[in-house]
């Protein structure tokens, strides 16, 4: 299963490099020379003639259930793959109660929070840290919200490699749990995500460490895909297609990958047809919705959101996240926290543990309904990208304190009968 993959162009001045370039540990792979790191974005190309071939002679439904099965679409040598590090091919469920409960034809929720470290982020640590293996990287970092710094912290640690993580001091503590336990050296940096990100970026450059960071790491974004490119194949279980994919947008990353994967399975013809782009963003912390608007990133912000995944004023693949969306027919619809933490309730009353970013996507869905731009008839799959396990306060806060009682079943009786009561002087 050999990579396909033909060379590299910058996204601003549209430059090409060589395949080649991407095995080199130091080098053009990163960004590109002439635009420099802030608009130099690279994207990765492929032979799409040759994935088709490879597809027909070891075809996708003989293959592990992970997103390595993809191999020929990552820009990774065969001896970089890592099988055992299993990530992907997450569950989607077909939530026919909230289908009709919402009063549209289908709702699929796709449960990322299913991956190793419990986000959609794992799609992309794997893959940087199985490059960062292949070109002999010492060292990885990166800057995160918090989930990308979980899953580069698990990798890392498969991998035997050390991380330094940079976080805003306010990320969630089961986020840091998890990543000092994994063994990362961490920066709790007292400012925000954005200035976290900064400070990551030049201490990479200052060291030579291997920079995770998917806005201008394009291996990074090359793992995001996959979940595109599932989302193509599973899709025929449930009626082809979706009308929408709904997606919350912080750097914008994520959606673009998932756009690129779903539009090379269009071409490849794996699907007849793509889906429109739901962005969903918070309602204070809204720049890729002004970018859509203005093409250019708003010149203030300084609201914030519960979803601190999507916590993100300045995005930093906000180009490629506006052009998916343009691309796509999208929208981007915006969530207020009270919003959000109602779509935490309803995913959870369907069997789904979101975090607040995970569920800012199906607060937009809803809202979406409610101002028509879904219709009756439509079906939608909502990415579901992190598990409410990340965030337990306002998993709290949204699902409310149990009830304390003493030990005896009159006390059970009580509380039922009351709760009864409470049932009848309601109706
Ligand atoms: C990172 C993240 C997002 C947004 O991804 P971007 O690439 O920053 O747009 C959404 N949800 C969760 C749970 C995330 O961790």
């Amino acid at each position: 299963m050999a990579s396909c993959v033909t060379g590299l162009t910058c996204i601003h001045c549209d430059s090409s490099f060589p395949a080649a370039a991407l095995v080199k540990a130091e080098g053009v792979w990163m960004t590109c020379p002439k635009c420099g790191p802030a608009d130099g974005i690279l994207d990765i190309h492929y032979d799409l003639d040759r994935v088709r071939a490879a597809w027909k002679s070891h075809p996708l439904a003989q293959r592990p259930l992970n997103h390595w099965r993809y191999a020929e679409l990552l820009p990774l040598e065969p001896s970089a793959i890592r099988h055992d590090w299993s990530v992907g091919w997450t569950p989607v469920i077909d939530a026919g109660r909230l289908a009709c409960e919402l009063g549209i034809r289908q709702v699929l929720l796709k449960d990322e929070g299913r991956n190793p470290t419990a986000s959609f982020k794992d799609r992309a640590s794997s893959v940087g840290v199985a490059h960062a293996l292949q070109v002999g990287a010492r060292t990885i970092a990166c800057a995160s919200t918090g989930n990308a710094a979980s899953s580069l912290a698990g990798h890392a640690a498969l991998a035997g490699l050390p991380a330094y993580i940079f976080v805003p001091a306010t990320a969630p503590e089961p986020k840091l749990a998890q990543l000092l336990v994994f063994g990362a050296s961490v920066f709790a940096v007292q400012s925000s995500y954005d200035a976290a990100y900064d400070l990551c970026s030049q201490t990479c450059q200052g060291f030579g460490w291997y920079n995770r960071n998917c806005a201008i790491n394009p291996v990074l974004v090359e793992g995001k895909k996959t979940a595109g490119l599932e989302v193509a194949e599973q899709c025929a279980s449930f009626g082809g297609v979706p009308d929408w994919v709904a997606v919350s947008v912080g750097d914008g990353c994520t959606i673009a990958g998932i756009w690129k994967g779903l539009k090379q399975m269009h071409e490849l013809g794996v699907i007849d047809r793509l889906p429109r782009l739901l962005a969903a963003q918070a309602k204070h912390v809204q720049p890729v919705a002004y970018a859509l608007e203005h093409a250019e990133l708003p010149k203030d912000g300084t609201g914030t959101t519960i979803a601190d995944s999507i916590d993100v004023q300045v995005p930093r693949n906000w180009r490629k996240a506006v052009q998916a969306i343009r691309e796509a027919e999208g929208v981007v619809v915006t969530a207020s926290d009270e919003a959000i933490l109602d779509a935490i309730r309803l995913a959870g009353k369907h069997g789904v543990f979101a975090e607040p970013a995970a569920a800012a996507s199906l607060a937009a869905v809803v809202s979406a309904i409610d101002s028509k731009i879904i219709g009756p008839n439509d079906r939608v799959l909502v990415m579901i990208t992190g598990s409410g396990l990340k965030d337990t306060k306002n998993a709290i806060r949204a699902g409310g304190r149990p009830i304390t009682i003493e030990p005896s079943v009159a006390a059970v009786q009580h509380v039922l009968s009351d709760s009864r009561k409470g049932a009848k002087t309601q109706s």
